[in-house]
């Protein structure tokens, strides 16, 4: 039986049952008819591989990164291109270079990439991994083909958990898609060296831990049915349940012979070695909507499009457009803007007061952090400009889940500083 890991909430059951809904919607394909691919992720600038005008199809690449750290970026529209310097087509609004692509509706394929075999070797499957365009799935976007190059791991963790409210797409994936994200473990574990005894299965549904009993039917691979519990599904929480282990503060899984990879980066996986790039993704779009939906869209389909295809119950100035989880995702600048490769969740949600009160000293974000930090103290210090005494703090453990603001009385904005803080190193 998974252990606990600290901290950490239990939804209501209002959300829990909005997750159950959405967990019953199959998947949907829906093709919009652009699609907006910004050129800058992250501390990455991309290089466009197109000329404005350019006819382009399906799975052609579009832009790389002349650094080589981050795999390229293909387009999920054939039509044509048009590259705009100084968008603001993005979801923060912040300016930079914007590849569109105005679909011609005909869906004309690139010509795939050679299918790799199934004894293909870990250096193959590494290099498929950068070719298919493959980031991390389950939201933090880390180049696959970096977490598994000349890796020899005892330990796969596949994370089906999906422990934000409302979000199901990958539920769905384990659900529909079982000889697929069969095939694409197959491939990850093949690419790290891992044992079959070390793969484990992980969710935190009845229904979701069935179909994954489906796709290890057959192999030594374990399945383990987490409690329900947010953030499960963050990779320290994870590997704390399944395998009892915490891992020192600054130590990646992957050096410590330990893989964790999203579900619909193992279906993504499949289909990059079956000779398809990374060019859509699923996505639930949810909230106070009427028809929750999950869809199967070209990555870059702007979001208002996406919210339109649930009948919102609310609009104008009451609304605002989340482009992520409840928990961890962002206010969106731009609705369109267009869905990035990390994005699996689009909600509308009404918007909050974000006044805060003084600190009262409950304790509350202490209990529910699942990093054990202070997150009242570190707010106190951020406050007082001591930057030292946030990193006395281990602000930099904070793994941006939000529970800290999510149980604050007094609406601390809790989370969205001490992030801050981290990114900015301590
Ligand atoms: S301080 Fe960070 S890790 Fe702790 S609860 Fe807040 S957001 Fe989560
Ligand atoms: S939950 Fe809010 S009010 Fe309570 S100690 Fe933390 S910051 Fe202060």
């Amino acid at each position: 039986m998974a252990k606990a890991f600290r901290g950490g909430i239990r939804f209501s059951e209002t959300l829990r049952a909005a997750k159950e809904t959405a967990l019953h919607v199959p998947l949907c394909v829906f093709t919009p008819h652009i699609i907006h691919l910004p050129l800058q992720e992250g501390r990455t600038n991309f290089s466009p591989t197109v000329i404005d005008g350019v006819h382009v199809r399906v799975g052609d690449v579009v832009a790389t990164d002349p650094t080589g750290n981050t795999p390229p970026i293909h387009s999920g529209l054939s039509g044509t291109a048009r590259v705009e310097k100084n968008s603001r087509l993005t979801p923060d609004g912040k300016p930079c270079t914007v590849i569109s692509v105005i679909g011609d509706g005909l869906k004309t394929a690139a010509i795939p990439l050679p299918p790799l075999s199934n004894t293909a070797d870990p250096s193959s499957i590494v290099q498929r991994m950068y070719d298919g365009g493959l980031v991390g799935l389950g939201g933090a976007g880390f180049p696959t083909f970096r977490k598994y190059k000349d890796k020899t791991a005892h330990h796969l963790l596949i994370n089906a958990c999906e422990c934000e409210p409302y979000l199901a797409c990958d539920g769905r994936l384990v659900i529909e898609q079982t000889d697929t994200v069969r095939e694409g473990i197959n491939y990850l574990m093949h690419a790290g060296s891992v044992p079959e005894s070390g793969v484990r299965l992980c969710a935190e549904s009845d229904a979701v831990t069935e179909g994954l009993h489906r796709i290890a039917d057959g192999t030594r691979w374990k399945v383990v049915r987490l409690p329900e519990r947010y953030p499960q599904g963050s990779e320290k929480q994870l590997i704390r349940a399944v395998l009892g282990l915490e891992l020192p503060q600054g130590v990646y899984p992957a050096d410590w012979g330990i893989l964790v990879s999203n579900i619909g980066t193992a279906a993504a996986m499949a289909d990059a070695a079956n000779g398809l790039p990374l060019t859509h993704r699923a996505v639930t779009v949810s909230g106070v909507v009427a028809k929750p939906r999950n869809l199967f869209v070209p990555i870059g389909t702007p979001f208002r499009e996406l919210a339109a295809q649930t009948e919102p119950l609310i609009t104008g100035r009451q609304s605002q457009l989340i482009a992520g989880g409840a928990m961890t995702g962002r206010r969106l600048v731009c609705a369109d803007a267009g869905l990035p490769k990390t994005c699996g969740g689009v909600l509308v949600l009404p918007i909050e007061s974000e006044e805060e009160s003084p600190c009262i000293r409950c304790g509350a974000c202490v209990r529910v952090c699942p990093s054990g930090l202070m997150p009242y103290l570190i707010d106190q210090a951020w406050l007082q400009q001591e930057d030292g005494l946030c990193a006395d703090l281990k602000a930099t453990s904070c793994i941006s889940c939000g529970c800290c603001s999510r149980v604050c009385p007094a609406r601390r904005q809790l989370a969205a500083r001490i992030t801050h803080i981290r990114r900015k190193g301590g």
